[in-house]
């Protein structure tokens, strides 16, 4: 097959990608080094789509991507054996500390602005619906710290619940919707355990790809949506790093998701109360999990610096490998959950359950969707823990920045205004947003985006 865009990477944001571009009319080949899609960091995901951000252009754009969820089955348009992703939507809390102060009073004046609901809950409600102990434990220290578990003598001032959140409790599944949807076309091709080696160039633009094999392909359009991996695709792309114009970058982060079951008497099972709660005191996020349990993620509280690995590679946290296996990082984020749920029973380390897996970061935490100084190389990269639930609505930014781009549109002088086209505020979004030349951007400097 002869492709017009050949995209490394087959997770769920490569895969949109070729699902657009290819309704689009482009012939699409994915190259993936995995088995298939949505075996990197995607099948890790926590699948949590929410609407709360710093930023308002983020707070849009992940309601825009929201609505993809939403309307999953319409959105995939073709039957698909594998069955369908699923968003749960539970709604997410954000409980008021001193940590959340901050947070909270910038994503509730985004949300007021474009209309997004929002209530307050009292702490007394909280504490009977949630079982919560409401005592302040904030600043978090970790459990080697002797004052770890000590009450700061204040108390959560209540919460703030989102009802447009929820998860996709099979992220890999969305990915695989993806392929079928993208193959329906007839247009898109994926190439599943071969590892894209070179980026090659001819006449100063791209002209394809070298693979671990041997097999070389040719394209006039590369995008680098190598999720974790994408610091070596770009790399790959400017073996002189000094033609490499990005001012924002991206490196892997490792880190760990714990599962553990609720306390007793207390169902978090999908017919339960269960919700995603955001507690920036005790420095983690929950939401319910598959079988009754409770998923249990960080929002990097300062003192966690030490478990942060930004590891050379990211398949080092592949199972089997130096860094696959779980930490004090687990334990950590298990015990912090029992300081909100004092009747939580702690795993023992046979028991303990959970994943590690590699983020994609940059420095201010908001993901790269751009053109490169290479004319032809193009990037959706630096998700940073945070972009699963945009992956439809990048999918479409991706392909109208790249039909713009070939089409002859300088979109560093002149930006894309990406219409917002399925929510009620409507209006647009710059591509300066998520530019690889932007300034450092004001965010909550962790995966909370
Ligand atoms: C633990 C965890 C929890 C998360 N929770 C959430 C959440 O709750 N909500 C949310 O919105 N987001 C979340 N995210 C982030 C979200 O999952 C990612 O942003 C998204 O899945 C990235 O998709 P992707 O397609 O860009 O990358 P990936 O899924 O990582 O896909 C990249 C693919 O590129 C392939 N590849 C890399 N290099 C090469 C090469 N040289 N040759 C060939 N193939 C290559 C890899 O094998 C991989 O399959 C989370 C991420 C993690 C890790």
């Amino acid at each position: 097959m002869c492709q017009d865009a050949i995209i490394i990477g087959a997770g769920v944001i490569g895969n949109s990608i070729a699902t657009e571009l290819s309704r689009s009319g482009w012939r699409t080949l994915n190259v993936d080094k995995l088995k298939g899609a949505g075996q990197g960091s995607t099948g890790y995901s926590s699948g949590i789509c929410r609407t709360m951000y710093s930023l308002l252009d983020s707070v849009k754009f992940a309601w825009e991507g929201f609505t993809y969820f939403e309307n999953w089955e319409e959105h995939i348009g073709v039957q698909d054996p594998h069955g369908f992703a699923h968003l749960r939507r539970c709604g997410a809390l954000v409980l008021r500390s001193e940590a959340s102060q901050q947070f909270l009073d910038r994503v509730i004046a985004s949300h007021d602005a474009v209309g997004l609901p929002y209530e307050y809950w009292e702490a007394s409600d909280i504490a009977t619906r949630m079982h919560f102990d409401l005592q302040s434990y904030g600043p978090q220290v970790r459990i080697d710290d002797d004052t770890f578990g000590e009450p700061k003598g204040k108390e959560i001032g209540g919460g703030v619940f989102f009802p447009m959140a929820g998860y996709v409790s099979d992220p890999m599944l969305a990915a695989r919707n993806l392929q079928t949807a993208s193959e329906a076309t007839g247009r898109s091709d994926y190439l599943f355990g071969e590892t894209v080696t070179a980026i090659r160039r001819e006449s100063g633009r791209v002209a394809g790809i070298s693979c671990a094999s041997g097999l070389e392909l040719d394209s006039p359009v590369v995008i680098n949506v190598a999720g974790p991996h994408s610091a070596q695709v770009t790399k790959l792309a400017f073996l002189d790093p000094a033609e490499n114009d990005m001012a924002i970058h991206t490196k892997p982060m490792r880190q760990e998701v714990a599962y553990v079951n609720p306390p007793p008497g207390v169902s978090w099972d999908e017919d339960g109360p269960g919700l995603i709660c955001t507690d920036l005191d005790i420095g983690v996020y929950f939401r319910p999990e598959v079988g009754g349990k409770i998923l249990v993620g960080s929002v990097e509280p300062q003192c966690d610096e030490a478990f942060h690995i930004f590891p050379d590679d990211p398949e080092a946290v592949y199972p089997g490998r130096e860094l696959a296996a779980l930490t004090d990082q687990w334990t950590n984020q298990v015990y912090r959950l029992a300081l909100r749920m004092p009747s939580l029973h702690l795993p023992d380390s046979q028991s303990a359950q959970g994943c590690s897996a590699c983020y994609d970061v940059t420095e201010d935490w908001v993901p790269i969707y751009d053109k490169s100084s290479l004319p032809g190389f193009y990037m959706a990269i630096g998700t940073s823990g945070n972009q699963f639930k945009n992956a439809g609505v990048v999918g479409r930014l991706m392909r109208e920045l790249i039909e713009a781009t070939e089409g002859g549109q300088d979109t560093d002088k002149k930006p894309l205004d990406f219409q917002l086209q399925r929510i009620p505020c409507g209006g647009s979004i710059s591509s300066t947003t998520f530019s690889r030349k932007r300034q450092r951007l004001q965010t909550s400097g962790s995966v909370l985006g």
